[in-house]
């Protein structure tokens, strides 16, 4: 596959259309439904052409599955799956969703070499109480933090959790369970008639259509500015999900580290890529992507993306203030930036 990179530079500074974040579709009034969940992220849910006969017990549909998933893959929550894993309580994996989400993660981790890996969670404990003390870890406690971490702990299915617990290795799903969560949203929704829908998890968007009507506008938040969008791309269906440094990283003895850490070298990713966002079928799909190529920064990951057929958009610091859009063609094909203009791939391939 080709890749169309170096499109177009964008004034950082430009007021861009403030179309609010997330996603418009066309057609009648959806209903709508709100949640918090995971300690006060927001769950967005529009639902289109639902029977008056099905739009009863929705909400309470949604949410019964959103904390039932919330129960098992948390990492915060003392009883969580998850939890009981990190502590070594429980040996085999039985639960049909943390199955799901280890199997997703294990193919993302092979095929970015470790970039993506949810057996991350020491060394995202050891940068958290570095933040709270307010000094970096040292390269010992980095060491000692890494030998507990690798994807190839967890078997080729990415199910072995009790070799994970015998190497004093923890989970963190953090960076897959929004889109998956997204994912098991819409199936509720389609088990109870729903043609159309969209649901929006902290800034991770899944969709389906199945009416045949206009393709949904999915927003792209402008990296650097708050409140506003570089753009829109357009879907039919899938996900579309952006990982970045921008909203949680943390400062410490004046240099800014961000919450995404690469496993390989046991400290937090560079602050040279500003956001990479991946559309892909669903959202674990998507979710796991951009956290992977988030890690691998613009040149490689951009590459292995191409290579793959991963639909990814890199952002980057350009001259002057600028932002640098890097994409692969199968989404520049279908972004808009809000200059006006649509972004053409370049001539350039890999
Ligand atoms: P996201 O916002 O989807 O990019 O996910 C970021 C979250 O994933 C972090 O807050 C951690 O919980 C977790 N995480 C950090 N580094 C990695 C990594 N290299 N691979 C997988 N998950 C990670
Ligand atoms: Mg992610």
């Amino acid at each position: 596959m080709r890749l169309g990179v170096l499109t177009r530079l964008v004034a950082a500074g430009l007021a861009l259309a403030a179309t609010p974040a997330g996603a418009v579709a066309g057609g009648a009034e959806p209903v709508r439904l709100e949640f918090v969940k995971m300690g006060g992220i927001p769950v967005r849910v529009s639902a289109w052409d639902v029977a008056p006969a099905n739009a009863e017990g929705l909400g309470g549909a949604c949410d019964a599955r959103l904390d039932e998933l919330e129960g098992k893959l948390s990492a915060h929550r003392t009883d969580s799956l998850v939890a009981r894993i990190s502590r070594g309580e429980l040996r085999t994996v039985e639960d049909p969703d943390l199955a799901a989400v280890l199997g997703k993660a294990a193919t993302v981790a092979r095929r970015t070499g470790g970039a993506f890996d949810v057996t991350v969670a020491p060394l995202v404990d050891l940068w958290r109480k570095a933040r709270i003390d307010g000094a970096a870890p040292n390269a010992e406690a980095i060491d000692a933090a890494r030998s507990r971490v690798g994807y190839r702990l967890l078997g080729v299915d990415g199910l072995d959790v009790g070799r994970l617990a015998d190497a004093g290795g923890a989970l963190d799903l953090g960076g897959i369970a929004k889109g998956y969560m997204a994912d098991a949203v819409l199936a509720v929704l389609r088990d109870r008639g729903v043609r159309r829908a969209i649901v929006e998890i902290g800034g991770d968007t899944a969709m389906y259509n199945e009416t045949g009507g206009a393709a949904f506008r999915v927003g792209i938040r402008h990296p650097l500015r708050r409140d506003r969008l570089l753009g829109v791309i357009e879907v039919n269906g899938g996900a579309v999900v952006t990982s970045g440094n921008y909203e949680r990283g943390f400062e410490i003895a004046g240099r800014r580290h961000g919450h995404v850490i690469d496993p390989r070298s046991g400290v937090p990713t560079p602050q040279d890529l500003l956001s990479v966002t991946v559309a892909a079928a669903d959202g674990s799909e998507a979710d796991a992507w951009a956290t992977g190529l988030f890690v691998l920064g613009a040149e490689e990951g951009s590459r292995l993306a191409a290579g793959l057929g991963i639909e990814a958009l890199f952002v980057v610091p350009g001259p002057d203030e600028c932002l640098r859009i890097l994409g692969t063609s199968g989404i520049i094909g279908r972004l808009q930036l809000h200059e006006g203009r649509t972004a053409e791939p370049a001539a350039s391939s890999p």
